[in-house]
């Protein structure tokens, strides 16, 4: 079993990983194929038109996430990694305008966001709640090719072969890429560290060396945390109301002013370390759902986690060096895999658990590492932070992440401290191992009624009144 740790921590835009990245990696896959010979094209048939439909937990919560103009901006070629947030209301305005789009490469299709991009909510697809499907159609309408995607979390896409083939290789228990150290349970992620006398940063080195080289994997954990760091200074700078319709504050930036008058007076503040993880956590989540750069960890929606506890380490760590980050990073990212490959990391599969659950774990097990834990210690920080978030559910207000997600981020920061923090007090020897914790969350996630999965018919969805 092998997630590169670049798979993990993708750098995108918000506000949601499976449902704004998702569906614009989606969208960029679909024009790749039209261009491609890889279809039976009939001969002399012409691509003229695009449709697309959204389906289950994307139809529900697709507005609210910005899902149509993920596909819209997905489908005039602009990818998550290299747009200009700044410059997506323009480019969606034009669409709209001309009804066309004309990705690079290709001719113009016609393409009226009002009439070819449906929101089905009444057709779920089979294979995950996260589906959609587009259509390229010629000048008569008639559909030469369709496609069905599905967004499986963490801004992953896969066509329903593929999430079909990923299903049958998980039951042969098939790895893709040969690596040294394969692990794909904690048991055995710690019998390998036991038999190799390497920590889980150095297997899971190994492992990325396998497929690229020790200086592009720096550069690539370098620009990860560059990324990161930056989006919460952004987050730190911007004030005003989020977007989205819940005239949601912006609190970061007040916050860390708060902060700052504090540490120049010197005045004691007995929550000084949960204070500065909260408003990292918040400045992401905000800079997050105001549609901004961030990176997924392990998603959009759980961004802040990872982040604010880095900068905790930065900041009330004396050793804390960019070595120490690259380990952080790399451990996370063992875990990340684990948790992925053994149930989800999903809200729309099961629930924030998953998410921020998730987040927390790899945060605890990143934290413990550099504070010079052990792989048992490591292993037992993730479980901590995990157990702790079981059976949470994703009941985001108006489809929007912002409500709980935005202080949820700073919990999860918080417990992912805790966690680490008590793990390493002990010696590693521990009651509930990771893998039954993991378990434990895809069961419960299974069990979970669909309300609580980002569709936003139960929970705090339903119960806050929208002002
Ligand atoms: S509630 Fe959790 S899982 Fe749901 S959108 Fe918010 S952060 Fe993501």
């Amino acid at each position: 079993m092998f997630l590169s740790v670049f798979d993990v921590f993708k750098i995108g835009v918000g506000p949601s990983s499976s449902h704004t990245m998702g569906p614009m990696t989606a969208a960029n896959r679909f024009l790749d194929l039209i261009a491609s010979d890889s279809w039976p094209r009939p001969a002399g048939a012409a691509v003229t038109a695009l449709k697309a439909s959204l389906h289950g937990s994307l139809a529900y919560t697709g507005i609210g996430h910005g899902t149509g103009r993920a596909v819209i901006l997905g489908l005039t070629g602009e990818a998550p990694d290299k747009i200009d947030p700044d410059r997506m209301d323009a480019a969606v305005a034009a669409v709209e305008a001309s009804g066309t789009v004309q990705p690079p490469g290709h001719p113009l299709y016609h393409f009226q966001p009002q009439t070819d991009l449906v929101f089905d909510k009444k057709t779920p697809l089979p294979g995950h709640a996260n589906g959609m499907s587009f259509s390229a159609l010629d000048r008569d309408g008639r559909v030469l090719l369709k496609t069905i995607y599905y967004s499986i979390g963490g801004g992953f896409v896969v066509t329903d072969t593929e999430l079909a083939a990923m299903q049958n290789n998980k039951n042969a228990g098939s790895s893709g890429t040969r690596v040294p150290y394969p692990f794909a349970s904690a048991r055995q992620m710690l019998d390998m560290a036991r038999a190799s006398g390497l920590t889980i940063a150095q297997m899971k080195r190994a492992n990325e060396e396998a497929v690229m080289t020790p200086d592009e994997l720096d550069a690539g954990l370098d620009r990860i945390w560059d990324a990161m760091n930056s989006c919460i200074d952004r987050g730190l700078r911007y004030e005003g109301i989020l977007p989205g319709g819940l005239k949601v504050r912006r609190r970061a930036r007040s916050i860390h002013d708060k902060l700052q008058e504090e540490w120049r007076s010197n005045r004691i503040n007995p929550l000084l370390a949960n204070d500065w993880l909260s408003v990292y956590a918040m400045a992401v989540n905000e800079e997050n759902a105001a549609g901004g750069k961030v990176v997924t960890a392990p998603t959009n929606g759980a961004a802040g986690v990872m982040p604010a506890s880095i900068r905790y380490y930065l900041h009330f760590h004396p050793d804390a060096d960019q070595e120490g980050i690259r380990d952080y990073l790399l451990t996370a990212a063992a875990i990340g895999g684990i948790i992925k490959h053994n149930a989800s990391i999903s809200g729309a599969e099961v629930g924030c658990q998953g998410e921020v659950g998730s987040a927390s774990a790899m945060a605890a097990a990143g934290l413990a590492a550099v504070m010079g834990g052990s792989p048992e210690q490591i292993e037992n920080a993730a479980e901590i932070a995990l157990e702790h978030h079981l059976g949470m559910t994703c009941d985001p207000v108006a489809g929007l992440v912002q409500v709980p997600c935005i202080e949820r981020n700073a919990l999860g920061a918080v417990k992912a401290v805790t966690a680490a923090s008590l793990a390493l007090k002990g010696d590693g020897v521990h009651f509930v191992p990771l893998d039954a914790c993991i378990e434990t969350m895809r069961q419960t996630g299974r069990d979970m009624s669909e309300k609580y999965k980002e569709t936003s018919l139960g929970g705090l969805a339903v119960n806050v009144v929208e002002c």
